[in-house]
């Protein structure tokens, strides 16, 4: 979502005449997109626009914008301005329409601060994509469900939807532009089109996109456990240009802790889930976002979910320390050590890798058909690219694939990353 708001931002900044440079002390502009789902990522910001300062003194015409979901919170966007004075622009996650007007402001030595929640779509801005074969396209903003943990809700409001046909024509324009990968994308893609009151919900939009002719993939981001209805189970298994992956957060395989954290699931509910998708997509990768160290967290809660993901084995997992958030309901809880989560994360991460080698080995051997991303800079004259069911590939080759589907056999693999070598080009 942040990478594609930025995508965004660049968009705006292209139309005012400014182009990408290669350091900050060339800079004319200084933008931070700033994420506060983590308290690292806000802590390191907070270093980013320090810095600022100096460069500022030294070109004075040097403009500093802040955006993204950190400025949104409560009362943040005031305390930025107290303490970096220097700053130009401060704009909430649905302000990025602003963004033109308040950077000829500060080029008029203005300043602009607007975390004004709205409820708008911001769709209509230009934007530089830089995920070619991929495009991201937004389908739902906001999110209604308030998990105790998370502070997404506070900083970018409630759901709304984008009209179908909105979407359908971004999607076609894409593919008319040559882009193989479409990612669908909203805070939780199964609530899409709950707020349209037209009929048309998640599994109506991904038929519909189906539809569009060309040859591309269709992937999204991300689900909700509770949310995941059979006809979207079913489009995903009837439709070939939808990708036979599915990214499934769990965040924790003890159903007291996903009580906790009102995620509105048990861990029967959730096995149940992978055992449904299993049937009707056989080959489907899972993959997952499980967290450690939510407060109250038993040993039996964190065993339950060693257990859990060895009975879902995830094709991967993002495992994750819990995060206290100000403003939410689990920061007021009951805290655990910090030693208990880190070696708890160590255990974790030690199951997952173990599941991951053994999916890469089963996918030895295996003919798939890879799009490739972009050239492995370990490597040299090797491509990485990734396998319909979400798998990182990479294939040794003297001539230049990105942006290709290449069929491509499983030779082999170290851990998550799997080696290919070409059987035929698309
Ligand atoms: S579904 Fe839960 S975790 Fe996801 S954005 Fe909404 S509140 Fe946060």
């Amino acid at each position: 979502m942040n990478i594609h708001e930025s995508e965004k931002i660049a968009g705006v900044l292209e139309k005012l005449g400014y182009s990408p440079c290669d350091s900050e002390q060339k800079a004319d502009v200084l933008v931070y997109n700033t994420c506060c789902i983590r308290e690292t990522a806000e802590f390191k910001i907070h270093g980013h626009i320090g810095e600022a300062k100096i460069l500022k003194q030294q070109n004075p015409n040097l403009i500093v914008v802040v955006c993204g979901c950190m400025s949104q919170q409560s009362g943040v966007a005031q305390n930025l301005k107290r303490r970096f004075p220097f700053v130009d622009v401060i704009l909430g996650t649905s302000n990025l329409d602003l963004l033109e007007q308040a950077i000829v402001n500060a080029q008029n030595e203005k300043s602009t601060v607007n975390v004004e929640e709205k409820n708008n779509v911001l769709v209509n801005l230009p934007k530089v994509r830089t995920s070619r074969p991929n495009a991201w396209v937004n389908i739902i903003y906001g999110c209604n469900n308030f998990c105790t943990y998370c502070i997404v809700p506070y900083v970018r409001g409630r759901e709304h939807s984008r009209p179908q046909q909105d979407v359908l024509n971004e999607v076609k324009e894409l593919v008319s532009l040559g882009y193989k990968e479409i990612t669908l994308l909203g805070q939780n893609v199964n609530s899409y089109g709950n707020d349209l009151k037209d009929g048309t919900n998640f599994s109506t939009l991904l038929n519909q996109v189906a539809k569009i002719e060309g040859d591309f993939r269709i992937r999204y981001l991300t689900n909700h456990p509770k949310d995941l209805t059979d006809d979207v189970i079913e489009a995903i298994a009837n439709n070939a240009k939808i990708c036979n992956s599915i990214h499934l957060p769990v965040q924790s395989g003890s159903s007291a802790i996903l009580k906790a954290m009102n995620r509105k699931y048990d861990r029967d509910d959730y096995l149940k889930l992978v055992s449904k998708l299993r049937k009707a997509i056989p080959d489907i990768g899972i993959s997952t976002d499980i967290m450690v160290g939510f407060p109250g967290e038993t040993d039996q809660d964190f065993l339950d979910t060693l257990d859990l993901v060895q009975k879902a084995r995830f094709s991967s997992a993002f495992c994750f320390i819990y995060s206290r958030r100000k403003g939410t309901v689990a920061d007021k809880m009951e805290q655990i050590p910090r030693s208990v989560k880190g070696e708890r994360i160590k255990r974790l991460l030690e199951v997952q890798n173990v599941i991951t080698k053994e999916i890469s080995k089963e996918m030895e051997g295996t003919l798939q058909r890879v799009l490739v991303e972009g050239k492995n800079k370990k490597y040299v004259n090797t491509y990485c690219g990734r396998t319909e069911n979400g798998r990182l590939v990479n294939i040794k080759s003297d001539v230049d694939l990105f942006d290709q589907f290449v069929w491509v056999k499983i030779k082999n693999y170290q851990s998550a990353t799997l080696w290919g070598e070409i059987v035929k080009e698309d």
